[in-house]
């Protein structure tokens, strides 16, 4: 249902599919007994059928008013109140997402006129806009998502209260947040996000430590971040891992490379003044996203490396060659010399430094710890 329906109308190939139903997740449960009850603020069941996840919603009623709801000036906390196909279709965020495919008559249901909607490829909330973006301000970041993914253009009374409405961001829990950026910029159209973000008026809230670009709720756009995201959609065509560490080591250039600048002419060593520099941009960015350990960790590492990139008498700069994130911290570095061309002897003398080097046995060299399989960014269902 919902995206899915979207997506396969578009001739694309949705990702997943979500079923929705008039069974209760205890009652799918019963059903499938070996599927998991997931969530607190949006009770569902995720059943496993071969291999695949499917998320299996409970229709919401239209109107709760009494029941299992829960609203805090007017964002909605708990809704867990069950009904109708049709109560349902007008609880989704935007009339293409809210599409029924029949699965007993092979017929499209459409409550809410998504379907005129997706031939004009016009993005239009269900209801009154504001009313609907208080209730759950991610739908802010989802109006812009969809803009990118799909190309389909939201109608004036959804786009126009975005820009004024921006600061309900602040209200969502910090880890909802880095799944949908993840989804925004690691999902193949990252600069088209960023593009409908900033005409929105959503990246300077997105990302408070950003130095402001021109125009209200805006960033200033570096060549660092830019091709950072437009790199990560070349990877995604070409069926290559992404990483949110080196996502977030781009977003945050700028204002981590500012402040050790800084701190370093203050005299701080430039190792200390990287890592200062460090803790406060990505204390900065978890107020609003949080950024799971496992990825900071990595994203301050390549940071580090630029400064040690630096090093390159005597003879341990060889040492860095076998680090585990030498590439992420190379591929960086290449990216920089972008903006800076006084970069580019160093870029030279680290591409030399690498030649004979094989990396792909580099596991098998013991450089990487053993046993211990790679982490990568694994994407992570979200309720609602
Ligand atoms: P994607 O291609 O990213 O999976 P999607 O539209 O399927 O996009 P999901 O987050 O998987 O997005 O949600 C599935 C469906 O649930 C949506 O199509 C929409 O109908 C409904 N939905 C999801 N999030 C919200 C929300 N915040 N408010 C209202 N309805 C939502
Ligand atoms: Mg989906």
């Amino acid at each position: 249902m919902g995206g899915s329906v979207r997506d396969l109308l578009l001739g694309k190939v949705p990702k997943d599919f979500d079923v929705a139903t008039s069974a209760t997740p205890e009652e799918v449960q019963q059903v499938f007994p070996r599927c998991r009850l997931i969530g607190r603020r949006f009770r569902l069941a995720h059943v496993r059928k071969a291999g695949a996840l499917i998320e299996v919603a409970t229709f919401r009623a239209a109107d709760p008013t009494s029941g299992d709801i829960e609203k805090l000036n007017g964002r909605i906390l708990r809704d867990n109140v069950f009904g109708s196909v049709a109560e349902d279709a007008v609880r989704r965020d935007f009339t293409i997402n809210a599409l029924f495919l029949d699965p007993v008559s092979g017929e499209i249901r459409d409550y809410v006129g998504g379907y005129k909607d997706l031939t004009e490829r016009r993005l239009r909330l269900i209801g009154d806009p504001e009313v609907r973006y208080r209730e759950d301000p991610v739908r802010l970041l989802r109006a812009a998502r969809f803009e990118a993914k799909l190309g389909v253009k939201p109608d004036e009374s959804t786009e126009v209260p975005i820009r004024k409405m921006a600061p309900l961001l602040k209200d969502v829990p910090p880890a909802r947040l880095f799944e949908e950026v993840c989804k925004l910029f690691l999902t193949g159209h990252g600069m088209r996000s960023m593009e409908a973000l900033q005409r929105f008026g959503l990246s300077s809230t997105l990302f408070p430590g950003l130095r402001k670009g021109s125009g209200a709720g805006k960033i200033h756009l570096g060549v660092v971040l830019r091709k950072t995201l437009e790199n990560t959609d070349e990877r995604i065509r070409n069926s290559k891992p992404v990483t949110p560490a080196f996502l977030f080591a781009a977003l945050l250039w700028q204002p981590v490379s500012e402040t050790a600048g800084r701190l370093a002419e203050q005299g701080d060593s430039d190792y200390n003044a990287m890592m200062k520099a460090a803790e406060e941009a990505i204390s900065a960015q978890a107020v609003r996203t949080s950024i799971p350990r496992r990825f900071s960790a990595v994203t301050r590492q390549i940071w580090v490396m630029q400064t040690r990139f630096k090093k390159t008498r005597g003879k341990r700069w060889k040492r860095l060659l076998h680090e585990q994130r030498f590439r992420a911290g190379y591929d960086f570095l290449l990216l920089r010399a972008q903006e800076d061309p006084s970069l580019e002897p160093l870029c030279e003398f680290w591409t030399k430094a690498q030649e004979g080097i094989d990396f792909s046995r580099r596991g098998a060299a013991g450089a990487e710890p053993r046993n211990r399989p790679r982490r990568r960014y694994r994407r992570r269902t979200q309720s609602g």
